[in-house]
């Protein structure tokens, strides 16, 4: 298997940075593989390196649309300072796993605390965020069929 296409084992090195060019997530020497066709990485992405060869590089620009959404801003609440009982102290950048209202856990990170309140945003950390991802592949290779049926890499 020479080309990306469907049932490729892919592995690839990447770096993925916002529009301000901070670095969000790297491989760092190692490297990540996945299975082309099976949805394990973002549509858009997955596209872009059909038909790839070893030792391709390519930039691939992914507006949020196309990534993971928009921020929605239902997401963003501000609760009082009493639901944060037995917690030391709320710091910006603490992560909770928070009940909804149905029930569900949803997982919120707080963004401001404030006097009258700690706002907390329940959306995914990259929604709203445009991708960046600077990849090169490293290796191409078929897939197992238990690979393809379970629809990942062993
Ligand atoms: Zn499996």
């Amino acid at each position: 298997m020479n080309h990306i296409g469907k049932n490729a084992v892919v592995g690839v090195e990447y770096v993925l940075k916002n529009n301000e060019s901070e670095v969000l997530d790297a491989t760092d020497g190692d490297e990540f593989q996945y299975l082309h066709g099976a949805n394990n990485i973002i549509a858009g992405l997955e596209s872009a390196l059909e038909g790839c060869k070893v030792g391709d590089k390519k930039q691939v620009t992914i507006e949020p649309k196309h990534a993971y959404g928009e921020k929605n801003p239902e997401l963003i609440q501000k609760l009082p300072h009493n639901l944060f009982t037995g917690i030391d102290k709320v710091d910006v950048g603490m992560q909770f796993e928070w009940q909804t209202e149905k029930g569900q856990p949803h997982h919120v990170v707080v963004t401001e605390v404030e006097d009258d309140g700690v706002t907390i945003d329940g959306n995914h950390e990259l929604a709203g965020v445009t991708l960046h991802f600077d990849v090169t592949i490293m290796s191409i290779r078929a897939a197992e069929k238990a690979e393809i049926e379970h629809g990942h890499v062993h």
